[in-house]
């Protein structure tokens, strides 16, 4: 009887690793180190040496394991493959073939942000909601989109790529993606500093963030704390932000928006800037659409591919 299944969340640093039960409750987590050197082609059998050492410690069988859920940092095709994950120096990789061949257990794989929103939508902010636009405002943006429940991977793997769309006209500089003016590069903790420093230079108004080197979460600091410029630089990220969401709302008409990463930790404040701006720009039967933060953290990633082969 399958009772157990592995979710695993593999990052350019560590592998976070889950045992769950097929209740999706979380028995165990762990970490091991993403070995990239090499091409990272050690990455793939540390994983399969992991799950089948906690199957042997804990004295099971392997058809009690219903499956392994295997999340990467780049697009994942529907077959299982990956063509280029950068952060781990893989080219071409049939995660799927490698793992069902090395652990003898069924393997599902997906883009890491698509496993955060499957998570989110499981177990986290987004619980009991099957249509949800999740998005994740970290170094870069990662966004999932889940429709009746699933997860749209799309053609290329790049469904829910929404840190890339098109956001601003008047941008020179390029984004890692190779175009110019994705939303990344004003609405990420990174991409907001870079918009604070652009609006910072137009304008001779007094502000905390004026002449010194800070971060997002500096910035929500100064918002919270009423500064005129911190304020006009969260609308602006409200306004980006708010608008692409409109977009994307014709499109999956989703119940929720579920915001995470490392910027949601300022709080419902986030929310509030972008649901201004959401509203303004939604077409008036997506309007009501509710946001909602993150709550599974770094987790959502081990849920979401747990969930997967649920
Ligand atoms: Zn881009």
């Amino acid at each position: 009887m399958k009772k157990y299944c592995f979710g695993i969340d593999v990052g350019g640093t560590t592998v976070k690793c889950g045992f769950f039960n097929t209740e999706g409750q979380l028995l165990e987590k762990w970490e091991i180190p993403t070995r990239t050197e090499e091409n990272g082609s050690r990455i793939l059998p540390d994983i399969a040496a992991t799950i089948n050492a906690k199957i042997a410690e804990r004295g099971l069988e392997k058809d009690e394991i219903e499956g392994i859920g295997v999340d990467i940092p780049g697009p994942v095709k529907e077959d299982g493959t990956v063509d280029l994950a950068v952060n781990l120096y893989w080219g071409y990789v049939d995660v799927v073939g490698e793992m069902e061949k090395m652990t003898g257990i069924k393997t599902k794989a997906l883009n890491d942000a698509n496993a955060a929103a499957l998570g989110e939508c499981w177990k986290g902010g987004g619980a009991g909601y099957d249509n949800l636009i999740m998005v994740t405002l970290g170094t870069g943006i990662g966004g999932g989109i889940v429709v009746g429940g699933k997860v749209i991977a799309g053609a290329h793997g790049a469904g829910g790529e929404i840190g890339h769309g098109h956001a601003v006209d008047d941008m020179t500089e390029p984004c890692n993606c190779g175009n110019v003016g994705c939303i990344e590069q004003v609405a990420s903790a990174n991409g907001i500093v870079r918009l604070a420093h652009m609006i910072l230079e137009k304008t001779d108004k007094p502000s905390v963030l004026r002449d010194k080197k800070f971060s997002a979460k500096d910035l929500w600091e100064a918002v919270k704390a009423g500064d005129e410029v911190a304020d006009e630089i969260a609308e602006k990220f409200g306004f980006y932000l708010g608008r692409e969401l409109a977009i994307y709302a014709v499109v999956t008409d989703p119940q929720l928006i579920v915001i995470g990463g490392g910027m949601a930790k300022a709080g419902t404040i986030v929310l509030d800037y972008i649901r201004k701006y959401y509203r303004q720009y939604a077409f008036p039967a997506c309007k009501e659409t509710e946001f909602a933060l993150a709550t599974l953290g770094n987790d959502a990633g081990i849920y979401g591919s747990a969930k997967m082969v649920l």
